[in-house]
């Protein structure tokens, strides 16, 4: 790893004239401003610490650099643009804390360091994440660079966000505007907005990338809709646009449209369609591409409303036949393709082996099977193109890459009763978000001190690594266990996956596997039928396996890939390559979480070679309601984010850090004997520094290469006689 574990802070910035930095940091009626000066330490003490200031509506609080946010559900008068004046090139701590502070650090140390920078804001679902990237996407556009070409560059970042979550939200039980995709590069949403930092970068590379939870485009769970753009569309969309799209407004005749909660209170899908519409032209999208894409999502809602009924053959076989053709016909017709194309393809699959073609006619399950297939690959396809088409507008206005700040927002850490695949490889990214949390704030924090000889007591905290290795390991993981069934000739179910699983399992009991020996695989005999348990670092989550294999295999049958290659549809026709004849690939394509794993390993080293910057979202109510503080909840949240160990390993170590040269450089006009030149190797002249300035010698060490400064306030006392 090329980074430092923690900011190395620039002591830079504009002086202020008031230092302001005790009374909001250090002010007892609202609380403490960063953990790290909390006396006394504890559980209890800590939450306390965050209630008092989500009283007074301080939602956030530091770590030393990481930055805890509260979400207030409700909006607060802090994001205006004074507030950005008044977070601008100010110094991290000389402010009350908030998000535009780190925001700021990050954007200078980009600007005046070089170093590209990535912030990762994680927290469970409906924490304020996306909020939170919002906020600081939005940051970075108001205070970097100007002129019009990189006016058009911010527009069209910002402009982006409606668009990907029309495409990408839907409401769920948790969070009415839930993300669900992580497009793994293109989460690194770059904000590259200087003039001399045009680099954006927002791309999901090749197809379905993006790992969009594309089984709710067919089925939701209760309580939740589908993704977002459904209901705007046949909310918002004019009569006439409705028209050709063969569409009704009535959200009712869509199967694929779940009813119960079609109407989410505070939701304006109608005006929300026209911000996406008028978004859409902002980021660069023609006027014939918008109209490709309403008719891909109206394809989606066609095809979902294609039913089957069984026809008995002579031979005592059962085939499927479609019941009314009317929506196929107009399905075809949007898309352009060949109606006995597509019924053909609902009707039969052709299996190529051994340059033999052999064609099996479909049941009606395996005819259902194929229809949400195509629904579900039609409309992942098009996130990722549009996620593509998107990056490539924002890149021919930024013609050339120079640094990058990242803003990685995803989906957050689930436990729902029913956790299915799609939970399972939610929680995988989540934990190898914890991974390189734990990494770079925990580990490589003592690493340092030992590289820079610097005394010290190692603090024990929970790894997370254990659990990444039972899902990813190569050998033995889960993922690759579903992998070896999915591939495996013969009857495969999710039951033979599960009982490969137990199987392993109990096997290595006796031979003290990796499995067996990883503890948090938990195989106690209260599991409920086909279900199994893993101990994840933000809880115990049940897992049901049904689906399991389905979904891994993510089977789009040829012919259909076949059939929509042959649409005379601009769009389309790209969304399938696979389904070019000429271009027949026996081979079968990477499974859903082979394919995840890859996209994973590469987001996590694509984060590694960034100076990272943390946020850390807390959810205070399971009512997404304003001014509820339940404690259990955030305790929960506080334990498993790790929060307390990192206050211990940030006391029991230093707040700051500064390598010689720099620091010599800032404060040696505090000292006759430095200014206005030292000469001499910088650490002796920061030594008579400290010395003439009778900082107490337990406030900081001598490291090999920095000086470590353990308290806020000698940082405070030495910004302020500066300013003296
Ligand atoms: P998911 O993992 O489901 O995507 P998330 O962590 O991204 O969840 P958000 O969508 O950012 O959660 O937040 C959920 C809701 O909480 C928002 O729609 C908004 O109503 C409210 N919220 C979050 N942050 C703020 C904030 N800073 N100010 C006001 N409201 C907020
Ligand atoms: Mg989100």
């Amino acid at each position: 790893m090329c980074q430092k574990p923690l900011r190395e802070h620039s002591w830079g910035g504009t002086p202020t004239a008031k230092m302001e930095v005790k009374t909001s940091l250090l002010d007892n009626m609202i609380g403490v401003g960063d953990m790290v000066l909390l006396e006394p330490l504890s559980e209890d003490s800590f939450l306390e610490n965050l209630r008092k200031r989500f009283d007074h509506n301080e939602i956030y609080t530091y770590i030393g650099s990481v930055v805890i946010s509260m979400n207030p559900y409700r909006s607060l008068p802090i994001f205006t643009p004074d507030k950005v004046e008044e977070y601008r090139n100010r110094n991290f701590y000389e402010l009350s804390p908030h998000i535009y502070a780190l925001a700021d650090e990050a954007y200078r140390s980009l600007r005046d360091q070089d170093k590209d920078q990535c912030i990762l804001i994680t927290g469970e679902s409906g924490a304020g994440k996306t909020e939170a990237s919002k906020l600081v996407m939005s940051y970075v556009a108001a205070v970097c660079g100007k002129g019009q070409e990189v006016n058009k560059v911010k527009e069209q970042l910002l402009q982006s966000n409606p668009v990907l979550e029309a495409f990408g939200n839907a409401k769920t039980v948790r969070n009415d505007n839930s993300s669900r995709f992580a497009s793994v590069d293109s989460v690194l949403s770059a904000l590259a907005l200087l003039p001399e930092v045009k680099a954006t970068k927002r791309g999901a590379d090749g197809q379905d990338t993006n790992l969009l939870e594309k089984s709710r485009v067919v089925k939701q769970p209760r309580g939740e809709r589908n993704f977002h753009i459904f209901y705007q569309l046949l909310s918002g969309a004019s009569d006439d646009t409705l028209k050709k799209l063969k569409l009704h407004r009535d959200f009712s005749k869509y199967n694929y449209l779940s009813l119960d909660s079609a109407v989410v209170s505070g939701l304006d899908d109608a005006a929300n369609f026209r911000t996406v519409r008028n978004a859409m032209e902002i980021v660069g999208f023609m006027e014939d591409e918008l109209q490709s894409v309403l008719e891909l999502v109206a394809a989606v809602l066609k095809l979902g409303n294609i039913e089957f009924k069984p026809e008995l053959r002579c031979n005592g076989t059962d085939e499927s036949r479609i019941k009314d053709k009317n929506d196929l016909k107009e399905m075809c017709e949007l898309l352009g393709i060949e109606q006995s194309v597509l019924e053909r393809a609902f009707s039969y699959r052709t299996v190529e082996a051994k340059m033999e073609k052999v064609s099996t006619t479909l049941n009606v399950a395996q005819a259902y099977y194929a229809r949400d297939a195509l629904a579900k690959n039609l409309y992942s396809r098009l996130f990722s193109w549009l996620v593509t088409r998107i990056n490539e507008s924002i890149k021919a206005q930024a013609k050339t890459r120079h640094k990058v700040m990242g803003v990685l927002d995803i989906y957050g850490f689930e436990i729902f009763e029913d956790n299915s695949f799609e939970q399972f490889i939610i929680n995988y990214c989540n934990e190898k978000l914890q991974q390189i949390f734990i990494e770079l704030t925990l580990r490589e924090e003592q690493e340092e001190y030992v590289r820079e000889g610097i005394e010290w007591t190692n603090i024990e905290y929970f790894n997370n690594a254990i659990i990444c290795d039972l899902i990813e390991n190569n050998q033995n993981g889960i993922l690759a266990m579903l992998d070896e069934e999915c591939l495996r000739p013969g009857t495969v179910t999710d039951e033979t996956f599960l009982d490969k699983l137990n199987t392993i399992c109990a096997e290595h009991q006796h031979f003290e596997s990796r499995l067996s020996k990883n503890s948090k695989f938990l195989t106690d005999h209260s599991l409920p039928h086909s279900c199994f348990r893993i101990q994840h670092y933000a809880g115990k989550v049940l897992y049901r396996v049904e689906g399991f294999v389905d979904k891994n295999n993510d089977l789009l049958y040829r012919d259909l890939s076949q059939a929509m290659y042959k649409a005379n549809h601009s769009l389309i026709k790209h969304l399938f390559p696979e389904g070019n004849p000429s271009k027949v690939n026996l081979k079968r394509p990477p499974t859903a979480g082979f394919q995840f794993r890859a996209s994973v390993a590469t987001l996590m080293k694509n984060l590694q070679t960034k100076n990272p910057n943390y946020i850390r979202c807390i959810k205070p109510n399971d009512k997404k309601a304003a001014h509820i503080f339940t404690e259990s909840l955030v305790r929960h949240q506080v334990r498993y984010l790790g929060l307390m160990e990192n206050v211990r390993v940030r006391r029991a170590g230093y707040a700051f850090r500064q390598t010689y040269e720099p620091c010599l450089e800032r404060y040696k006009m505090l000292c006759k004997r430095t200014w206005p030149h030292w000469r001499g190797p910088a650490r002796d002249g920061v030594e008579v520094l400290m010395a003439d300035l009778q900082v107490p010698a337990e406030e900081f060490s001598y490291g090999r290469s920095k000086i470590f400064i353990r308290n806020p306030r000698t940082l405070f006392f030495l910004e302020e006689r500066r300013r003296q």
